[in-house]
């Protein structure tokens, strides 16, 4: 994981990071580098009676001691060390630079400062929720860490019927989740971070939905910054897509072959059906594994899909080709599908190597 934050050098001399930025104690030099930026009120955590400025990427909070310290462990002994007196200062405040994202820390302090609005009710942006379990974690802000977690949990859940739920609804009630793939890159750090093993199984699960250049490049922010697996869990993924893309294959085999239900109305049409779809499955999953280059991409749910995505139904490959099979077979199959999902479901921590 990786900052795009930027410690400041310390001046020798009283300085005002706010209104002159340079640390060069010698403003006359003739060194032409250029001064660095000055820092930027930001436009929700300028308090005026604050007692202390966050000095974090280009932006200045002004907070107050007191309540970084109540929540705060870090801070709580860093305040506690009186300042020199030519300590250096924005508008005359003591200011400490932060090495974190001012995106990041304007989240934390909005939990600080809005606790009750902001961490009690609503459903909380993953985003956001991975911010603060980062910060609360690095700062040992446990209220903000385990609150956040929480919400984190609730979209990891222990069975499929569930996660379907979770797909379905772009997250749960305590958190938006939309299971973006590149996410999985964030999930699992924070699982490392935060030692909450519960977290991995999906979280390489959806790191395996990438292609190998995204999963190598990781989880890339706006500001610059990214998220990156590190090589144990990189290895993770590398293994659990070959593993995913053989059970998908095994999966498709297990559920379309031709076999049709006890309770069959109509033996010989629905079995002449099910001749049908087995190979229309399989050229799918030729097309979306990467092989079938020369295949139309006729069907948008196919091309949605990733090869190591088994967890999806592969009843969405035979869009439209139902054909003439009775409700017995149909549910056969739904069964089947059900089935095999559930067997890489529960097989996911052994094929994630944990
Ligand atoms: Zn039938």
């Amino acid at each position: 994981m990786t900052s795009a934050g930027r410690k400041r050098p310390r001046s020798d001399s009283a300085t005002d990071a706010c209104s002159e930025l340079s640390d060069e104690p010698e403003p006359h030099t003739d060194n032409t580098e250029p001064a660095e930026q000055p820092l930027t009120r930001d436009d929700e955590f300028w308090i005026e009676d604050g007692n202390i400025v966050l000095g974090v990427e280009d932006i200045a909070f002004r907070v107050h001691k007191s309540t970084l310290s109540r929540n705060s462990g870090v801070f709580c002994d860093m305040l506690a060390v009186p300042q020199p007196k030519d300590a250096e200062t924005c508008e005359g405040v003591p200011i400490v630079h932060l090495s974190d994202r001012a995106d990041d820390v304007r989240e934390v302090l909005r939990a600080l400062y809005e606790c009750h609005t902001y961490l009690g009710t609503g459903r909380l942006p993953f985003l956001k929720a991975a911010a603060l379990i980062r910060l609360g974690h690095k700062y040992h802000m446990e209220r903000i860490r385990d609150a956040a977690l929480d919400r984190l949990k609730t979209c990891f859940p222990a069975q499929l019927l569930q996660w379907e739920a979770i797909i379905e609804n772009s997250g749960s009630n305590e958190m938006e989740f939309d299971a973006d793939p590149t996410y999985g890159i964030v999930v699992v750090n924070l699982a490392r971070l935060t030692d909450t093993p519960s977290l991995l199984p999906i979280g390489l699960y959806l790191c395996c939905l990438l292609d190998m250049d995204d999963l190598v490049d990781g989880c890339h922010y706006e500001d610059g910054s990214f998220d990156q697996l590190d090589s144990e869990d990189l290895k993770r993924c590398v293994a659990g897509k070959s593993h995913l893309m053989y059970l998908r294959g095994l999966s498709i085999y297990r559920v379309f072959r031709n076999s049709v239900s006890s309770n069959c109305f109509n033996k010989q049409t629905c079995s002449a059906t099910l001749e049908t779809l087995l190979p229309k499955a399989r050229k799918a999953y030729a097309a979306i594994n990467g092989t079938a280059v020369l295949e139309p991409a006729s069907n948008g749910a196919i091309m949605t899909l990733s090869a190591a995505d088994v967890l999806i139904s592969l009843m969405i490959h035979v869009n439209g080709t139902p054909g003439r099979i009775c409700i017995h077979c149909h549910e056969m199959l739904e069964q089947r599908d059900r089935g095999r999902r559930n067997v890489v479901w529960k097989e996911l921590p052994k094929l994630m190597q944990l």
